[in-house]
């Protein structure tokens, strides 16, 4: 009988820890005020097998004297409106731009929240076709993050596209966005808030969730060396906490890619296979990433391939 208590307990428990998470999952919509007129929505960190997974990465917007900067939408048409819902709660300027970090579905798919006539989406010179490219892929794999049967114009690509480096201005308030060559992906773009000296860096940065390497482990070390030459004060990263400085910012991803970039090396040099490589390297997943099972074999394996005929 005693027995059965503490089970009946214990159920009680997890069904209200699990009522808790819930409810905060539908009605709770994180927002930081990070600096005078940015704001930050913190994504969650979850994996992509995951029902929330459309509420991953950090998103938000900038207000300036005339407009309004948004910087990624979210992964679903869902979660862009409720971005434009809280940030209405918070200002009635219109929305000039939506600017999007890079390619990936979680700071993309709720761009068609903020189709406006006023409205200009921006990215890197590379996301307008890449855009295109992923097309059929995020109607595929992310139907349901779309909205009611969609079409393919349920995603909203850039017309407006940075080549090198572009400011854009928001009265009496300037953006600088520049666009980076392969690294964590193949678009990745920043957007520097000249006023505040805030950096949205997307996802050339991660902390606390694994980061993940679409693009090139040796590209993604260089553009850190350049991230790095930039005057920042505050770091929005594209997944995980704001950081008050660059060096804090980057800590624990600039120790990962150099672990994987000298492990991976090592294990080419020692004619290891691509499988043993995935299986041995950071099994023991050393600078403690959350989500680390899911990305970091995925991870090695890419870098793999990349070093494998260096
Ligand atoms: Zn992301």
């Amino acid at each position: 009988m005693k027995a059965i208590n503490k089970y009946f307990l214990i159920t009680l428990l997890l069904a209200l820890s699990c009522k808790t998470a819930a409810s905060d999952a539908t009605d709770g919509f994180n927002l930081i005020n990070v600096d005078e007129g940015i704001y930050a929505h913190i994504g969650r960190h979850l994996s992509i097998e995951d029902e929330q997974r459309d509420d991953i990465a950090n998103i938000g917007f900038i207000i300036g004297d005339n407009c309004v900067a948004v910087i990624d939408t979210g992964g679903s048409i869902a979660v862009g409106k409720k971005l434009l819902k809280a940030m209405r709660s918070i200002t009635e300027k219109p929305v000039c731009y939506v600017i999007n970090t890079h390619i990936h579905y979680d700071h993309l798919l709720g761009n068609k929240a903020f189709v406006s006539k006023n409205t200009t989406f921006v990215g890197h010179k590379g996301l307008a076709e890449a855009v295109e490219h992923n097309r059929g892929f995020f109607l595929d794999q992310f139907k349901s993050e779309l909205g009611d049967n969609p079409d393919p114009s349920a995603i909203i690509a850039p017309t407006k596209l940075i080549t090198d480096k572009e400011e854009l201005d928001l009265g009496d308030r300037t953006l600088t966005l520049i666009s980076y060559p392969t690294s964590h992906s193949h678009n990745d773009l920043v957007i520097l808030d000249n006023k505040t000296k805030t950096l949205w860096s997307g996802d050339l940065i991660f902390r606390e969730r694994v980061p993940s390497l679409t693009g090139s482990l040796k590209g993604w070390v260089k553009v850190m060396e350049e991230l790095q030459k930039l005057e920042v004060n505050k770091v929005i990263p594209g997944h995980g906490s704001i950081a008050d400085s660059m060096p804090e910012a980057i800590k624990q991803q600039q120790a990962y890619l150099k672990l994987l970039l000298d492990e991976t090396r090592k294990a080419v040099a020692e004619g290891l296979f691509v499988n043993d490589a995935m299986q041995t390297i950071d099994k023991d997943n050393r600078l403690n990433w959350l989500l680390h099972e899911y990305q970091h074999p995925t991870n090695v394996s890419r870098a793999f391939s990349e070093l494998e005929w260096e």
